[in-house]
């Protein structure tokens, strides 16, 4: 039994839905089917759940909302009535959305229960077609397929019993369409997880159906060693490990939710990234084990929006509780870090600049300089990381010299290093200006 998860991409249109229902009914393992809400058609395109989170934010704020109300309508009419699904189905989206729109709901309730309309409606219009086309399949709400959650505002988190109730689902007849990004409370609050999630749905009903394979479908043939739209026609990844899977999402390869990898590396689940538009390309593996080349290195990863918080302080490697107090004024301020390379004097800490304001920083800086009487305190901007992956690196001779040689010959001056702290990547910091000429240097380097 295998779990196919499509991606909004998938189900942007009726003439996606159409390549969904193709690739449902070309393998009868494809019993458990999970759904994200339709996404761009194009360039300038919105995706319905950033349609939905507008109109809940304008809804809640008593601003004029009818104008997203009317595109979200229009989205799922077009695609169903260009379906030949019974017009019924609209009433019902209708409805729903109307009934969500209450003003007594809290913020909080209101975007969890507005956000999950894209994937409801989704799963609704899939299993309804894949009726008209003869297929036994069955509509799942979340709460039914056992999915229980607990809140947390950075995305709903599974609990563990829900599993035992997800295993059931086995026994259910015909293909079953479940919506993705939402569980439901112990409660009975719905809950979303964090942007993406549709992913980690799929996950989860992997795990807890103890499928053979999960199949998520997006819009690319497979993952490719870097940036496509830094490197032309990049070599494709057949096969990954989830720990360069993870090392690679984490650092800007956005093709699968680093959540998402927990379930199934937990269940030991392999994973398939497929193409929707190109279904019969062989995609992208992700698995427990991988046979190790002496190449090695599988990926460079790289994302930018980094700062540095640079401390230092002459004989700070005698000072006990340094470090400590360094990590309490950020836990106290709520930042959390990235990395954090350091040497005698010195300590740099890496933190995304989305968890920044100009207010926050100042108040770091004087309190360092306050309470550990440092010598030098400042922030450096503009930072991008880069993740050269693949399993086996911390044994291979010569991995750091190949990447400092190709970066130094590129003229990128490199800020700084993390090497050995994880096993499958080696970590670059450096200007985000040089990160285009640097990410094809290394490309060359260790791909041509
Ligand atoms: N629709 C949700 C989002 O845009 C979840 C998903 O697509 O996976 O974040």
């Amino acid at each position: 039994m295998k779990v196919a998860k499509f991606g909004g991409s998938s189900l942007a249109n009726a003439t996606q839905f159409k390549k969904v229902a193709n690739i449902v009914m070309d393998d009868a393992e494809r019993k458990f089917i999970v759904v994200s809400a339709p996404g761009k058609r194009h360039d300038k395109d919105y995706k319905v759940t950033d349609l939905l989170i507008s109109l809940g934010n304008a809804f809640y704020n008593k601003d004029k909302y009818k104008s997203y109300y009317i595109t979200i309508i229009d989205r799922f009419t077009k695609i169903i009535n260009e379906l030949n699904v019974d017009d019924a189905l609209v009433e019902e989206i209708k409805a729903k959305i109307d009934a969500t729109l209450d003003a007594s709901l809290s913020y909080e309730d209101l975007m969890n229960q507005i956000k999950a309309l894209g994937e409801d409606s989704s799963a609704k219009i899939l299993s309804a077609y894949l009726q008209t086309l003869g297929v036994n399949a069955h509509y799942v709400n979340p709460k039914d397929a056992g999915i229980i959650v607990k809140n947390d505002p950075h995305g709903a988190q599974l609990l563990k019993d829900s599993y035992e109730k997800i295993y059931t689902l086995r026994e259910k007849d015909g293909v079953l369409v479940i919506p993705g990004f939402f569980g439901f409370t112990k409660d009975g609050q719905l809950a979303t997880f964090s942007r993406g999630g549709s992913d980690i749905t799929g996950a989860i009903v992997s795990a807890g159906v103890e499928a053979t394979l999960y199949e998520n479908f997006t819009d690319v043939d497979s993952v490719y060693a870097v940036n496509p739209s830094i490197v032309e026609n990049p070599h494709e990844i057949k096969q990954l490990t989830y720990r360069e899977m993870r090392e690679l999402s984490y650092a800007g390869f956005s093709v699968f939710h680093d959540e998402a990898l927990i379930p199934a590396f937990n269940a030991r689940i392999p994973v398939c990234i497929k193409n929707t538009n190109n279904p019969s390309a062989p995609g992208t593996m992700i698995v427990a084990d991988r046979e190790i080349d002496d190449k090695c290195v599988v990926g460079i990863a790289s994302d930018t929006g980094f700062s540095s918080l640079y401390v230092s302080k002459f004989l700070m490697n005698r000072e006990i509780g340094f470090g400590r107090k360094l990590f309490q004024i950020l836990e106290n301020e709520q930042v959390s870090f990235e990395h954090s390379p350091s040497g005698i004097d010195d300590m740099s800490i890496i933190i995304r600049d989305s968890q920044l304001t100009e207010e926050k920083e100042q108040k770091i800086v004087k309190r360092i300089y306050d309470e550990l009487h440092a010598d030098f305190v400042a922030f450096h901007r503009d930072l991008a990381l880069i993740m050269v992956v693949g399993e086996g690196m911390n044994e291979a001779i010569g991995m750091a010299q190949t990447a400092t040689t190709a970066l130094g010959e590129a003229n990128v001056n490199l800020e700084m290093i993390n090497q050995g702290s994880s096993e499958v990547s080696m970590m670059f910091g450096i200007k985000a200006n040089d990160l285009h000429r640097a990410i094809k240097a290394l490309y060359r380097a260790y791909f041509e």
